[in-house]
Order: structure tokens, then sequence, then C-alpha cells
């Protein structure tokens, strides 16, 4: 059911050519948002827009490497040129580098940084800015439930989402009185293209994942659906699915308890890496 919130809003999302953005992207056109879908990748873009606009829903494609200041910035003042404001901004792009931090390379860090932390604040910024200026506009940034659980076997992500959710949280009580919201969304595993991308030793998170028993992986559609309804409701920190918000109320109260799925992550993820190093050699 489409909500009202979205309703003939307009909304630029970052990595909408794929996965959890695509998904965004479709569900607020369906909401009868404009949307304006940005990625790095012109072709998922496109189809993205495309699909809306089959549907019947109002969607443009824009090439966008939310890790370019500029090209982010220049994004956000053509839209608000043209339709006189600005909504919603959805810093969603992201990527990750699955590996030890023995194997990743300085420019892997300063990678998952310049997209997963600074593409999320150039965004953040450009939009911040005229959203303070017309007194309204909704900034959704994505984390992870990384940005609140340590992820070990990937120190950077873990690093990047963190550095999402404090920077959100801290904005959202500047941008109360000044009538901009923030929230921020704390996906767990969901079946995007990333768990299958993103491998620095030969260890995708996918085969991570199949060692967690996990018993429920939601599809990009069923998360961004829950992001837009706790979006709508003016959420400060919207976890999915359910066990996400177990796992961190568990590191809050009972720390020893994720100290020993952390730890499994890190066994499982040797036993992969030696798996795929013998079958390379
Ligand atoms: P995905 O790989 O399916 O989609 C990510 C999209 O971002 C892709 O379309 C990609 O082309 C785009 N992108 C990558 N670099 C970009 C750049 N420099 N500029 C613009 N676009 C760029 O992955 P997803 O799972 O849909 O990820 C969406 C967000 O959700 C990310 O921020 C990710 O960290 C977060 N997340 C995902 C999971 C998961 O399990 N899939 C879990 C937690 C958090």
């Amino acid at each position: 059911m489409p909500h009202p919130y979205y309703h003939q809003k307009i909304a630029i999302v970052t990595g909408g050519g794929g996965g959890i953005g695509r998904a965004l992207c479709e569900q607020l056109a369906q909401a009868e948002a404009a949307v304006i879908v940005a990625d790095i990748n012109e072709t998922g873009a496109r189809e993205t827009a495309e699909g809306i606009r089959r549907a019947g829903g109002q969607a443009r494609a824009v090439q966008l490497d939310v890790s370019d200041a500029g090209a982010v910035q220049t994004l956000v003042s053509e839209n608000v040129d043209e339709f006189g404001r600005l909504d919603f901004m959805f810093n969603n792009a992201g990527i990750t580098k699955l590996g030890e931090v023995r194997d990743q390379s300085l420019d892997d860090w300063r990678r998952v940084m310049d997209i997963n932390l600074m593409g999320v604040v150039y965004g953040t910024d450009a939009a911040y800015r005229q959203m303070v200026k017309q007194g309204h506009g909704h900034i959704v940034n994505t984390a992870s439930l990384a940005g609140l659980v340590p992820q070990p076997t990937s120190v950077p992500y873990t690093a990047s989402k963190h550095a999402v959710v404090g920077l959100s949280t801290a904005l959202r009580a500047e941008g109360a009185d000044l009538g901009v919201r923030v929230s921020v969304v704390c996906p767990a595993f969901i079946r995007a293209n990333m768990i299958h991308e993103g491998s620095v030793v030969g260890v995708r998170l996918a085969d991570i994942v199949a060692r967690q028993n996990l018993r429920f992986m939601p599809t990009p559609e069923q998360a961004a659906q829950a992001f837009l309804h706790g979006v709508a409701r003016n959420r400060e920190i919207i976890l999915y699915p359910f066990y996400a918000r177990l796992l961190w109320w568990g590191a809050r109260l009972f720390p020893p308890g994720p100290l020993s799925w952390r730890k499994k992550l890190v066994r499982d993820f040797r036993v992969l890496r030696e798996k795929a190093e013998k079958s390379l050699s």
C-alpha cells in the first residue's frame, strides 16, 4: 500500500541502479514520488527508471559517482532548479570489501571510505543545505547492521558504516528545529548484488552468509518496504530484519553474545579462505 508520506514528492536515490536502491526507487514511484535514480552504473540506473516509467511512474536516470563531491552537488542543484525543492535524499550507494585487515590495501580502505562515508557526506551536505533553506526535507542514509554491531572480516566497511550512523544521528538533532529529518537505515544481510561482490581474497559475503543458518534472508523489496515504512514514521535508526534488532540490543545489553557471533564470523571466513586458497593452488 503506497504511503502518502511520499505522494508527489521529489526524491533522489543514490545506488538506485540495483539492489535495495532499485527497490526503494520502485516503491517511491508507486507512492507517486518523482524519482531521480542516480548510480555509477548508468545501465542499471536506466533500467530502474525505464521500469518505473513503464509501470506509469515518474523517474529519470542519472549517472553519478557519489565519491565526486562536485557531481553530487550539481545533481542536487539541477533538480532544485527544475523542481524548486528536494523532499528526500536517499544516500544509499555503497560497496563492501570482504577480507581481513591483513588482506586489505590502503586503496581498499580509501575506496570504501570514499563511497560509503564521503559519498554519504557529500549527499547529506548538498541536500541538508537546500532542505534547511526550504524548511523541510528528509535525508535517509543507508548504513548497515555493521554500523552498530562490528563485523570482522569487513573492518573498513564497519568503520565507514559506524561513521554513517554517527553522522546521521548527530545531524538529526541539529536538523530537527530547522525542519529537516534525518534517518539511518541498518540492514542485516539482504539478497542483493553486494553479497556476491567485493571479495579481496576469493571469499564472498554470500558464502559467509550461507554458514550463518539464517532462516530468513529478505529480498531488496522486503527491505525497501520496511525502510520506507520506518522513514514515514520518522524513525531515527531503522533496523531490518528483526534479528538485526536482536543483535543490536544484544550488543548493548549482553556484549559476550554478539562477541561469540563475531568470532564465529572470523572462523567461518578462515575456513572458506583456506578452501579458496586450496582451489587456486
Ligand atoms: P548492490 O550492490 O546491489 O547495490 C549498490 C548500488 O550502488 C549498485 O547499483 C552500484 O552500482 C551502486 N554504486 C556503487 N558505487 C557507487 C558510486 N561510487 N556511486 C554511485 N553508485 C554506486 O548492494 P545493496 O545491498 O543494494 O546495497 C545498498 C546499500 O545497502 C549499501 O550502502 C550497502 O552497504 C547497504 N547494505 C547492504 C546489505 C546487504 O546485505 N545487501 C547489508 C547492509 C547494508
